[in-house]
């Protein structure tokens, strides 16, 4: 019999996490430069330009070119995941002589067995699942894996990949599988039991909560600034040309860091957004509030949003 049968829930998984670390890898990235250019450059007193970033980035090529390949392996897991739900043996390449030697006389785990070709596994899927790939997707996946082998196989200069695409086929992939503006609260479970957030203490005492707001907040203000209009409405629901304030319940959560100071937030991604006359909406937590007209009780703050469950001003934080 054939043991250790993987299920198309541990795939999904799989190819959740790898998404997630892709993305780590080229945030990350966006997140130093971003904060070279704010303390090293302003110290000197000089600005970073656009040969530094290119510069940064030709540096980064092999940190970029991983991502990307993670990002198609765990396209393969979503593509997997949904093969396994109809069944999982159908994986298995080859004939059953092909098979590993005794499989029949005695129990073989599955990943002993060979499964199928990577370029097989959009036929086999639309084969067998009852829903067949997008002719958007098939053109979008086809690109993605051709792109990717471009850039493994060749030493070519002009052939590079930037971030913003990283993170593109990253959002888009994600939303195809798991479905619209779920990136977000998907990025708060994956950073909720990374490796250090696991541990017993952290767990007991949840003193990784703001933290891993701060590092949403954090990516989130330096990406939202890199991607399209068009991309950050579709993938987090915000409008990027429009204004945007504190959110109230963010900053409730910002103020339990350790080098929390007032007016420390200012300097971070503004998430909350007006969705109708006096309502708000934060694309990061999902708070949803009305605000009132009266002023804020700051005296050099004239702003006159006041959220009206929290009673904190939108603008100075104050309440
Ligand atoms: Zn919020
Ligand atoms: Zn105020």
């Amino acid at each position: 019999m054939i043991v250790d049968i993987p299920t198309s829930s541990e795939f999904f998984d799989s190819a959740t996490d790898l998404l997630h670390s892709a993305w780590d890898q080229v945030a990350g990235l966006l997140v130093e430069f971003d904060e070279i250019g704010d303390f090293a450059y302003e110290a000197l007193d000089e600005e970073f330009d656009d040969s530094d970033y290119e510069q940064y980035w030709k540096a980064a090529k092999q940190a970029l070119t991983t991502s990307f390949t993670m990002v198609q392996q765990g396209v393969e897991f979503f593509i997997k995941g949904r093969i396994a739900s109809v069944s999982p043996y159908l994986l298995l390449a080859g004939n059953p002589s092909a098979w590993p030697k005794q499989c029949d006389k005695e129990d073989k785990s599955f990943s002993l067995f060979r499964s199928i070709d990577a370029q097989d596994l959009v036929k086999l899927h639309d084969t067998v699942f009852h829903e067949r790939f997008s002719p958007q997707f098939r053109t979008w996946y086809e690109e993605m894996r051709s792109s990717r082998n471009k850039i493994m196989h060749t030493v070519d200069k002009k052939v590079s990949l930037n971030p913003e695409t990283v993170l593109a086929t990253i959002l888009y992939a994600h939303e195809y599988f798991c479905g619209e503006k779920n990136w977000i609260r998907s990025r708060f479970e994956y950073l909720d039991k990374t490796p250090a957030n696991s541990m017993r203490y952290i767990r007991q005492h949840e003193e990784h909560k703001p933290y891993v707001l701060l590092q949403v907040h954090t990516e989130l203000g330096v990406i939202v600034e890199k991607l399209q209009p068009s991309k950050v409405n579709r993938y987090f629901g915000f409008q990027k040309k429009r204004r945007s304030y504190n959110c109230p319940s963010c900053y409730e959560v910002l103020m339990d860091l350790d080098f929390f100071e007032p007016g420390y937030h200012n300097e971070y991604f503004k998430p909350y957004q007006k969705i109708t006359e006096n309502a708000f909406f934060c694309c990061v937590c999902s708070y949803s509030e009305t605000v009132s007209g009266q002023r804020c009780i700051e005296e050099h703050c004239d702003s006159n949003l006041v959220d009206n469950e929290k009673g904190l001003c939108l603008v100075c934080g104050a309440g």
